[in-house]
């Protein structure tokens, strides 16, 4: 059976698909003056363009979907789009990232539709913090939804916390306390230079090495890395039942550990993050017969997959800001 492998050697079983750009918050580091809508950009994609898409990426091998944005959950017809990811074959697991605003109204439905992977951004747990990160006074509420996700037992709930040197960078004490009875993985991800965030990063970034010195001074170890682990680095502490990860996009390695493509909300495949090619796919997508000329054009645009990003040279490709792609 044909299956998404590159040039390098590398398999591409996680898709990252982006089922809108819009975003209803303010992080400072991703959308500092909120949304702004593009008159150009081409409307997100339907629901059975989104099922003929993970169709074909199943036939090659996808097993896990993660849906993002934007924010994912201002779709309306977000639960559809979970229950048809779900009923793919081959595809095993269903994520989402999301800002977690509307996880209290909507999380019961999502599991009932299939969702197994949750992912709640959460750059801080001071409230004031939060806010001002975000823009939004949402923080307990958020919280909230993540005690409901705990109990309905995904199979992972996670946090994202972008590391900024500041702004959030006093918040290790609460972090490692919210974690010490809860399973849950919290991933502090190393803030990335985008096409609109250059001054912004200069002030900000903070070297995800200099985490995890002070993490292995409280004792947190690195664990092994499983064969088909993604690019984060995972800790653990025997007081802890929550674990830690480092995603860290300029360490010289991460790149070899790819294991993910990724489609914006209008279709278009990215090979890279920070790549400067969109391949339409959308064209692909309008019929069921085009399942054999939609898994040829995979086939033949992975092959143009680059080793790695250019972003220790400052080159962010086609990437405005995260939201537009998905991050
Ligand atoms: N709106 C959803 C959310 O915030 O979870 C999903 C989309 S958001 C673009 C996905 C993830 O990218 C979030 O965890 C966010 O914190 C992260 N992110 C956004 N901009 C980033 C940047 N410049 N560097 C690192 N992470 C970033
Ligand atoms: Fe919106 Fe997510 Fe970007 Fe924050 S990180 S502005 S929630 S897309």
């Amino acid at each position: 059976m044909a299956s998404l492998i590159d040039r390098y050697g590398r398999r591409f079983p996680y898709l990252r698909l982006s089922v809108i750009e819009a975003c209803n918050f303010r992080c400072s580091y991703c959308l500092p003056k909120g949304y702004q809508a593009r008159p150009d950009l081409p409307r997100h994609l339907g629901v059975d363009e989104i099922r003929r898409l993970l169709t074909g990426f199943a036939r090659l091998g996808m097993r896990k979907v993660r849906l993002t944005g934007g924010e994912p959950s201002l779709r309306r017809d977000l639960t559809d789009i979970i229950g048809v990811a779900a009923a793919v074959p081959g595809v095993e697991k269903i994520a989402l990232t999301t800002n977690g605003v509307l996880l209290p109204q909507r999380i019961d439905d999502w599991r009932a539709a299939g969702l197994s992977h949750l992912n709640v951004s959460v750059d801080a747990l001071d409230r004031a913090r939060f806010a001002e990160i975000t823009g939004h006074d949402r923080l307990p509420h958020i919280l909230d939804g993540i005690e409901r996700a705990l109990a309905l037992g995904l199979s992972a709930v996670k946090l994202n916390a972008v590391l900024l040197r500041g702004l959030n960078d006093d918040q290790l004490p609460a972090f490692l306390d919210y974690l010490r009875d809860r399973p849950i993985s919290l991933r502090f991800i190393e803030l990335m230079q985008t096409g609109d965030n250059l001054e912004y990063f200069r002030r900000h970034h903070y070297r995800a090495e200099a985490l995890e010195d002070a993490l292995q001074t409280e004792g947190w170890g690195l664990l092994p890395r499983a064969a088909d682990a993604g690019p984060a680095r995972e800790y653990a502490h025997p007081d802890y039942r929550g674990r830690i990860g480092i995603i860290a996009p300029y360490s010289r390695d991460f790149c070899a550990g790819c294991n993910r493509l990724r489609v914006t909300s209008s279709g278009d495949l990215r090979l890279c993050l920070f790549g400067n090619v969109g391949i339409p796919l959308r064209p692909l997508l309008q019929d069921e017969d085009q399942a054999d000329e939609l898994q040829a054009a995979l086939i033949s645009q992975l092959g143009l997959k680059a080793l790695g990003h250019g972003l220790h040279e400052g080159q962010t490709g086609l990437t405005p800001h995260l939201a537009s792609i998905g991050g």
